[in-house]
């Protein structure tokens, strides 16, 4: 079904009154197969996981191993797989981390973070976005400033629909969810690591300061580039 960007506006105003759980059923209930779902299984990722498992468990989710990810990131991945039930299909970057350094220098990730993003993030999403309809992730308003106006749905260009289902919910509230349903944290959130994404580009963070201040710390760098590579638009599907 296609509706405009007015529609989608509506759309998006009603499911603001919504629970998580509701937003994410019917993003599931709307797109079926063609919705993405992607999880870098870091901190905080039990919550919409576990969402999943519940509305979507027949569906993968698409990891993405970036070759720089920690080991316990990977752990935590098997761990959530095997207690949620779910299905991961693990996506690569073209040149493995190896080829990757031995090409372009073996501290890309400090000298370029956007082209080493480009490459090991962005660029092995980019089938996914041109073919699916949906696309879910775990944005939260409370993060940080950069994430304050994220929208429960955010129609792109050419790229499918953004649903961000946990976009109203705090950072407390997340928490409590995990321990309600009894979902293990990252275990690296214990040493303060409180977003979690490649070991060279993440730190723990200083009590006060926003979750994601750890990632590209002192690089002047926030996002990867997955949430900014699709531009907004007024258009859906
Ligand atoms: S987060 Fe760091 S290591 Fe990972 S792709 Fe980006 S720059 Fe490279």
């Amino acid at each position: 079904m296609t509706v405009g960007g007015e529609e989608l506006a509506a759309l998006s105003a009603q499911l603001e009154k919504k629970s998580p759980r509701d937003r994410l059923a019917w993003a599931v209930e709307r797109w079926g197969r063609d919705l993405l779902f992607t999880s870098s299984f870091g901190a905080g990722s039990g919550v919409l996981l576990h969402l999943w498992s519940e509305v979507a468990r027949e569906l993968p989710i698409v990891f993405l191993d970036t070759g720089f990810l920690f080991p316990e990131t990977l752990a935590y991945r098997d761990q959530l797989q095997e207690r949620l039930g779910l299905t991961v299909e693990v996506v690569r970057p073209a040149a493995a981390r190896e080829a990757f350094l031995k090409e372009y220098g073996s501290n890309v990730y400090d000298t370029d973070p956007d082209f080493c993003c480009q490459h090991n993030k962005v660029d092995p999403l980019l089938p996914y976005f041109a073919r699916m309809r949906g696309w879910v992730s775990g944005l939260r308003r409370d993060q940080s400033s950069a994430r304050k106006d994220t929208p429960i749905l955010l129609p792109t260009e050419e790229g499918p629909v953004k649903i961000h289902p946990l976009a109203t919910m705090t950072a407390a509230e997340a928490k409590a969810h995990l321990a309600e349903h009894r979902i293990p944290e990252h275990p690296l959130v214990a040493r303060r690591f409180l977003s979690i994404g490649c070991a060279p580009c993440t730190q723990a963070v200083a009590e006060g300061e926003d979750e994601r201040a750890g990632r590209w710390a002192g690089k002047g760098k926030t996002e990867c580039g997955l949430h900014t590579v699709l531009k907004p638009a007024g258009r859906t599907s």
